[in-house]
């Protein structure tokens, strides 16, 4: 008789079983590859709603305390509902502790959520409290807007102007750093570490997002990387950086002890900034909004039906290797 072998997760990967899976999961309004859920309530309204699960083991960091583990799951989940240009109302998050957890440490961590839910003026609404044998925090946060106002991830056209909400590769270099690779100077490590303690979700861009018309929006959670792939791929086009959103200091770092940047900058994760598409015409439209508004504005390439995947144009790193690095659960080959 002749038996398939069983299978375990690490053998295929995130990506893979989640392509075996698709078919089990209904996300009528936005498809399955967005990373939010929605559903049509009324006529006008539609609700947003997201789950992302932290664990310790894969998502907290050396040196991280409770109470940023808190925060990080609700940014985690709220980052999703505001790249759907959705402000989030409320968070619900169900928390598992193993049973030799300090009380402190446990009352910590939902300090943690509470704290990061009032910095984006959310209510935190509670959830489940069970006994586990890691740190679990799964963060459930929704939203509400109409259909003409959800940005989805697919709807670019070519020629359409990418742009990000920031600068990338702080957070490579602060995973390096904390996983004891590298030595940083104090302004570096200042800045690796904070962007790998405290990541944010870009809430503030949700009033620029209510004045331009955005096509498209993800976030980076997977890395920089991952995130132009799945644009590229769901789009059916191209993707041309003709400028990378390297942060400066990162740049500097990269020179002065040989690395590549394209690495550095494709491939950390968790910035949680929004990489968004706009047509051409509403440029400067965006950027006059975004200097009244004061938001950072990164404008990276465009989409081309040309070529295939992404391609660097940018003169100082056209002749960098691509990365094809991301993050990925339950592997340790990358995608
Ligand atoms: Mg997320």
């Amino acid at each position: 008789m002749n038996r398939k072998p069983k299978r375990v997760m690490s053998d295929i990967g995130e990506r893979q079983f989640l392509l075996e899976i698709a078919n089990l999961v209904s996300n009528p309004v936005l498809g399955f590859n967005d990373d939010a859920s929605a559903i049509q309530l009324s006529e006008d309204t539609i609700l947003v709603i997201n789950a992302d699960m932290l664990v310790k083991q894969t998502d907290v960091l050396p040196g991280m305390t409770y109470n940023q583990i808190g925060r990080k799951a609700v940014t985690m989940s709220v980052s999703d509902i505001v790249a759907k240009g959705v402000n989030p109302l409320g968070c619900l998050a169900s928390v598992a502790f193993p049973e030799d957890l300090e009380v402190e440490s446990a009352k910590k961590i939902i300090e943690g959520i509470k704290d990061q839910c009032s910095e984006y003026n959310i209510q935190y609404l509670g959830g489940d409290l069970n006994e586990g044998i890691d740190i679990i925090v799964d963060a459930i946060s929704f939203g509400t807007c109409s259909k003409e106002s959800l940005i989805p991830r697919v709807g670019a056209e070519v020629g359409d102007i990418l742009y990000t909400t920031g600068y990338f590769g702080l957070t490579s270099l602060g995973f390096q750093f904390l996983l004891g690779n590298i030595n940083l100077n104090d302004e570096l490590k200042h800045l690796a570490l904070e962007s790998v303690y405290n990541p944010k979700a870009k809430i503030q861009y949700l009033s620029l997002f209510q004045k331009i018309q955005v096509k498209i929006c993800m976030d980076s959670s997977d890395g920089l990387f991952i995130t132009l792939n799945d644009l590229s791929k769901l789009n059916g086009m191209g993707i041309e950086i003709s400028k990378l959103p390297i942060h400066p200091n990162v740049s500097d770092y990269a020179k002065e002890w040989k690395q590549n940047p394209l690495e550095l900058v494709f491939s950390g994760g968790e910035e949680f900034e929004l990489v968004f598409a706009i047509s051409p015409d509403k440029e400067h439209q965006l950027i006059k909004e975004a200097q009244k508004q004061n938001l950072e504005l990164q404008r990276i390439g465009s989409f081309s039906d040309k070529f295939e995947g992404i391609k660097i144009t940018d003169e100082e790193y056209r002749e960098c290797e691509i990365p094809k690095g991301g993050y990925e659960h339950f592997s340790s080959f990358h995608s």
